[in-house]
Order: structure tokens, then sequence, then C-alpha cells
């Protein structure tokens, strides 16, 4: 790993805000909910929060967006706090190869969703979630959370976003029904989706989600306070390179090489442990549902950076 100056990073952070505000193949905006569609193409933002804790930020860093299934690790995150390594009979920790919303696997699988990070998994952790509490508190205790890892209060959850999702969510609904039947849903299917559907529409900006992922960063420590075991944060890290980006997950760690995790409001949050932290935005997709330009803007940063955990240290 080459190491950066505090003023090349931001440079380069700079650079690379300048390449893809320029860029004209920027990947199409979700538009299966309103609120989603009326985002325009144009905006990208990037924060990186290092190691040392010094916050870089470029763009529209500041904007809020639908962190979407980002809020998929921090639910994965408090259900394995719940519950420990007993999750993992519930939901795999293979990539699925599929669409994020798909549900091929789920006959041949019995039920069992192949990861926590496509949606029929992230419904199971919802569920899982709701064997202790009720779906406002889990959705309150996932909304602290996130304001505790980020410091910061003002994050809130978009109730339009989740209204829409709860209007629209149809695909969800047939898993998790389909998940019910298999015995692997045991609440009432309403109240799980009703959680995860707020869990999605969580509202963050590229700087808040970069300071959110640092427990991933630091070996479960954030801000000096233990969130979670070392050992725990270097799975989540695990399941994020092998599964964050559904049937795209493999070009993702050939291409950037870290654990990351998209959402359909075109954010990513990509972890260069020990050493950054680090938020994207830009809301046009690829056909896999992740950020066209996130992805390339956190691919040159990682040539830029030598970040890549691939890099030899
Ligand atoms: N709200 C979206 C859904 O449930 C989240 C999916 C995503 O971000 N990939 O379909």
């Amino acid at each position: 790993m080459r190491a950066i100056s505090g003023a090349a990073l931001q440079a380069t952070l700079d650079e690379i805000t300048a390449e893809m505000r320029a860029a004209t193949e920027r990947g199409r905006v979700a538009n299966y909910i309103p609120p989603l569609a009326a985002v325009p193409d144009s905006r990208f933002g990037i924060a990186v929060v290092l190691g040392t804790g010094e916050v870089h930020v470029a763009g529209d860093a500041d904007e809020a967006f639908s962190i979407q299934s980002i809020s998929k690790v921090f639910a994965l995150t408090l259900a394995l706090g719940a519950v420990g390594d007993q999750l993992w009979n519930r939901v795999g920790r293979e990539p699925s190869g599929s669409a994020f919303n798909s549900i091929v696997q789920l006959e041949t699988e019995h039920g069992i969703p192949r990861n926590p990070f496509i949606n029929a998994g992230a419904i199971v952790v919802c569920d899982v979630l709701l064997g202790r509490l009720q779906p406002r508190e889990a959705i309150g205790q996932l909304l602290r959370f996130v304001r505790e890892l980020a410091g910061d209060d003002t994050i809130a959850i978009d109730e339009s976003v989740a209204r829409a999702e709860q209007d629209t969510g149809f695909t969800n609904r047939a898993l998790a029904n389909y998940m019910r039947a298999f015995g692997n849903i045991h609440g009432e299917v309403e109240l799980v989706l009703g959680t995860y559907f707020h869990f999605c529409a969580l509202a963050m900006s590229c700087r808040q989600l970069a300071m959110a992922g640092r427990y991933l960063m630091a070996g479960g420590i954030s801000d000096g306070h233990r969130v979670i075991t070392d050992k725990r944060a270097r799975r989540i890290n695990a399941v994020m390179m092998s599964c964050g980006q559904y049937d795209n997950s493999g070009d993702f760690a050939y291409r950037i090489g870290l654990p990351g995790k998209s959402g359909v409001g075109g954010g990513i949050l990509a972890v260069a442990p020990g050493i950054a932290s680090i938020a994207v935005w830009s809301p046009g997709l690829n056909p896999s549902g992740n950020s066209q330009l996130g992805q390339m803007a956190l691919e040159r940063l990682v040539q830029r950076t030598g970040w890549s955990v691939f890099e030899p240290r």
C-alpha cells in the first residue's frame, strides 16, 4: 500500500468527482417508486473517513439519499448481536448469482435465502429482530444505531419512501409469504415487511454513511467504543465482499477489491479494513441495480490509492 497524504487524498477525490460529473454513461435511476425516480442523475458524492478520523469529502457528499439495501448491513449487525451465529441457520452466506429480489432459489433451497444482503435474506433478518421487539421498537433501534455510529442525530427515515415501498412491494410480499410457507418467517408477514420497508427508507448522506461504516473499517470499534467483536467485523466484511452487489459481486471484487454494499438509491458503502470507510453516491444504476458511477469512482479511488484488500500490505 502506498502512503497518501490528506492533501493528496482530497485532490484525488476532487479529481474523481470532476471525472464523474463529466461522465455520459450514468446508468438508470431506479423508477419503481416516485421518490427515487425524482432524483436527478447528475448527483455525485463521495466521502472517506480514514482510520485516523480524518474526513475528506467531494461533490454532493452532504446531500441525503435513500440508502435502501445498504441498511441490510446495519440490520445484519443488530441481528447477529441479538441471536449470534444462530442466525446462519436461517440465512446462508453464499453469493446468490441472482437478482436482489429473485425468488428462484428459495424453492430448491427450502425457504433459506442465500445471504442476508439479498431482499429475501434481509426480510429474514427483520423477522429475527422482531423475535424480540415490536416493529416500532426495531425501527427505532436501527435508527438509534446508525445515528450513534455516524455520531449524527439528524439522520432520519424518509416516510414517503417507506410508504411508497409499502404500496409497491409485491415482490417482497411474495418472498416473505413464500418463506413463511417454509416456516422461515415466524412473525406476521405485514409487520416484518413494514419493518423492512422502513429500514430501506433510511436517508443518509455520504458523509454520514462513511462515518457509520467506521466500525467495519476498525475491527468493530467506532469512535473509541466497541460496537462488535473484531471477528464479527471481519466476517461482515467477508459477506459484503462476496454478496454485497448481488449478481455483480464477483465483478466488484475483481475491479475494486473491497467489501462493499450497494443500494438501489445509488449509494455504496465500501470498507478498506484498517484504512478507510468510504461512501459514494450516484443514483444511476447498472443492470444489476448497483450505482454505475459509484462503482467506477471506487475503482478509480482504489487504483489511485492502492487500497484494495488484495494489494500487498
Ligand atoms: N427497497 C428495495 C427493495 O426492497 C431495496 C432493494 C435494493 O436496494 N437493492 O426492492
